[in-house]
């Protein structure tokens, strides 16, 4: 009997592949892990107006993504309570390519106040192009055609892009060829559909792949440690605390109140992250807002409810250049149009009727994403 009118060719046979690649046993390297975070990463990152993902991706932004990825992990390896601080390896055999072209990069930048990728790539140009070129290279020779094999076959299956012919075994990825296709290199088009649902499942695939990845590389490297550090080293928040400069500026911009309820912030405070870290692992000045320490950790990792988008989206615009200032002086990133475009792309992948979000203290409610939508506009 032709069971054709019960499958389901939309969400469960897409997470069902999702979940393939990121459990997938034969792993010799994160890079195929990488490879799939960039991708979510990218689906918000240049979403359109609407919040909607986007059609076509390049193998340059895919390197960027994947670049920034590492960079926080190829720093030694410190733990409390040891004396040695490792390099902690991301494949079985010796070449490691990609991660070396991060390590080797951030080895020369860091040691002349590159502080943060985003500074590197402001300051080092030159170095970085040449840093992306390589592991663009790679990604284009081995991850990106691989990614979306089954089992221990070769043939792909894809279901998130296809990149048709000239790609795979055997083909080498020179710049020169890379860059014949423009300055962005060779377009992977994503399938329809596949980038919205990449964002819309981001929430529970994040944290498996970042689970898999911490694995991995505990594996590769017998670190005798607790799960949790190795994985706040990998995916954390920088190690380097907001700067008392930051804080202060923020204060200043936020008249010393509350960013969220709005009282006198006389005690503890924190740096919070608008759009919660696990969302999204985005710094950059835009995302940052000042609150006491109460509304903070009550809010955790939810979002925030609309009431309190439509005032954060306010804060963007109309004190975008005081922001860039506070950016620029306090060595953190500034990137409006990201963070507004993932911002949008988040809300706009919510079930209509369903996520419960941060009102205030205490305050959980289940609004409606698309007041939230309107206020980003
Ligand atoms: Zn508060």
């Amino acid at each position: 009997m032709p069971h054709d009118d019960l499958m389901d060719t939309g969400g469960a046979g897409f997470a069902e592949r999702l979940l393939e690649v990121i459990d997938s046993g034969r792993r010799t390297a994160t890079y195929k892990l990488a490879l799939l975070l960039a991708l979510l990463d990218l689906c918000a990152l240049r979403s359109d107006a609407d919040g909607r993902a986007p059609t076509d991706l390049t193998t340059r932004d895919l390197a960027e993504q994947v670049a920034s990825l590492y960079w926080p992990q190829v720093a030694p390896f410190r733990r409390e309570g040891w004396s040695d601080a490792p390099y902690l390896r991301q494949i079985r055999n010796n070449r490691s390519l990609i991660v070396d072209a991060v390590r080797k990069f951030r080895a020369e930048v860091e040691p002349a106040g590159a502080t943060s990728l985003w500074i590197a790539r402001q300051r080092f140009a030159s170095e970085y192009g040449k840093t992306i070129d390589r592991i663009e290279c790679k990604l284009a020779e081995e991850p990106l055609p691989r990614l979306q094999t089954v089992g221990t076959s070769e043939t792909v299956f894809p279901f998130i892009y296809d990149l048709g012919p000239g790609w795979g075994a055997n083909q080498h990825f020179s710049v020169k060829r890379l860059r014949s296709h423009g300055p962005k290199g060779p377009v992977v088009p994503l399938l329809p559909g596949a980038g919205d649902e990449l964002v819309r499942l981001s929430p529970l695939i994040r944290p498996l792949v970042e689970l898999h990845w911490t694995r991995m590389v505990a594996q590769l490297n017998r670190v005798a440690t607790g799960e949790e550090d190795l994985r706040r080293h990998l995916f954390g928040a920088p190690r380097i605390a907001p700067s008392k400069m930051l804080r202060d500026e923020l204060r200043d911009l936020q008249a010393n109140r509350c960013f969220y309820c709005d009282e006198r912030l006389d005690g503890l405070t924190d740096v919070d992250h608008f759009i919660p870290r696990v969302r999204s692992a985005n710094d950059a000045i835009e995302n940052l807002v000042l609150a006491d320490r109460s509304c903070n950790r009550d809010k955790s990792d939810l979002l925030a409810a609309p009431s309190f988008v439509v005032h954060w989206a306010e804060r963007n615009r109309g004190q975008a250049e005081a922001l860039a200032m506070i950016a620029e002086m306090s060595a953190t990133e500034s990137d409006r149009e990201g963070t507004m475009a993932v911002a949008r792309s988040i809300y706009a992948h919510l079930p209509p009727d369903g996520t419960p979000m941060w009102e205030g203290r205490k305050q959980v409610v289940r609004a409606d994403p698309e007041l939230a939508l309107a206020a980003m506009e």
